[in-house]
């Protein structure tokens, strides 16, 4: 069994990709071909925002827009200790100064309340200068941008939503990547949708955000690429991953996704009152990029992982270690009680194969395993 099936996909378009790659190696328009220009505007058309600007990986994405809004040396940035490493090392890669907030037990995303009170505890101590949020849409569910959208304005910070793994969701029809002053995904592979290599990309509805970032991400050009008007980076999306992603676009948008809340209805109902299932709040819809249960201890966690294991099931457990608890972010200065939740979660999640070629029978085979398991061991 695959925890996520790359290669059952691509027996079913290769046909498909095998052309779109063939057609680029033909032309010879390796980079910036018209590919490019055509996948941007099928995402910008889908998320339903103005612009949407592809780049080399989702780490350079979000660094993109911490350039385009100078994010710099006493700036800090709120950012979720659960979440991909990512996430805070863009903040720090720019000087400034990552504030990690906990997460909500339910949603594994940043808990509202406490991102308000750590805004207000920066503040107070006058040390750093609140500029911006970052919330993670953590395993393909959108996070509360209600509630972020309306502290960002009483505080006055700009909202970066890292759709990483969100794309596809949406809260009540609103498509993630559409929150906030800008968003950034990323086509890593085993995303929601994933290319063949690194990609990634930034979506706004802002005209001069869109026109700073097209110039940033091509060494600062301005009229042309000989022509430098500020110091940028040189972070392109291939046109060959282009292509590839043009195709997967269509499959994802035809029938993945639905497949992957099949996938998810399924183990459900079969894992309900057993373990922790994942819970999607009234009105969200869910991507999927992880399918992650939740168990009762430790203890509990590692011996189903090596149950399944036995059982030739592969699981994941994302993410093993709190952001605060990394040790290039041993500078900072946090007090691990605040992050009550964040350790928990990292002690007892468990993500489970999950993708949108999963049939019923292994899925069968996995929550089997499961329930015996649980059953067998009611001393946890
Ligand atoms: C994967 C991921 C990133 C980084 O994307 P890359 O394309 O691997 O650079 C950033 N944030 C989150 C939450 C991610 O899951």
């Amino acid at each position: 069994m695959e925890f996520r099936d790359l290669k059952t996909q691509y027996q079913k378009y290769k046909q498909e990709i095998d052309s779109a790659i063939i057609e680029v190696l033909t032309k010879a328009n390796y980079i910036g071909g018209k590919e490019v220009k055509e996948l941007e505007a099928q995402l910008a058309s889908y998320v339903g925002v103005k612009h949407c600007i592809t780049c080399a990986n989702g780490t350079d994405a979000l660094n993109l827009v911490m350039m385009a809004w100078n994010i710099k040396e006493g700036d800090a940035i709120f950012v979720p200790d659960f979440t991909f490493f990512s996430t805070g090392e863009i903040v720090s890669f720019r000087g400034a100064t990552p504030v990690f907030v906990d997460v909500d037990r339910k949603t594994f995303n940043i808990d509202t309340t406490k991102l308000e009170k750590a805004i207000i505890r920066t503040i107070e101590e006058g040390k750093l200068a609140p500029k911006a949020i970052i919330p993670v849409d953590l395993f393909g569910l959108p996070a509360n941008f209600e509630e972020i959208e309306r502290i960002a304005k009483k505080y006055n910070l700009l909202v970066l939503e890292d759709g990483a793994q969100g794309f596809g969701g949406n809260i009540n029809g609103k498509m993630a990547c559409s929150f906030g002053n800008a968003a950034t995904t990323s086509f890593f592979p085993a995303k929601p949708l994933g290319c063949y290599g690194d990609g990634g990309a930034i979506f706004t509805n802002n005209d001069e955000l869109a026109e700073l970032l097209k110039s940033l991400k091509i060494h600062g050009k301005g009229d042309d690429k000989y022509d430098n008007v500020r110091i940028g980076v040189n972070s392109r999306l291939d046109t060959i991953q282009a292509a590839i992603l043009k195709v997967k676009l269509s499959a994802f948008i035809n029938h993945e996704l639905e497949d992957v809340n099949r996938v998810f209805r399924l183990y459900n109902e079969r894992l309900d009152g057993i373990v922790e299932i994942p819970f999607i709040p009234e009105g969200y819809y869910s991507s999927f990029a992880q399918y992650t249960i939740k168990l009762k201890s430790n203890e509990q966690r590692d011996a189903l992982q090596a149950k399944l294991k036995e059982n030739g099931i592969p699981s994941m457990i994302y993410y093993i270690k709190p952001m605060h608890r990394q040790g290039a972010f041993s500078y900072l200065d946090f007090d691990d009680k605040d992050f009550e939740v964040t350790n928990e979660l990292c002690d007892t999640v468990l993500s489970l194969p999950m993708h949108p070629y999963l049939i019923e029978e292994d899925i069968e085979k996995v929550c089997n395993i499961i329930n015996d398991f649980i059953k067998l061991q009611p001393i946890y």
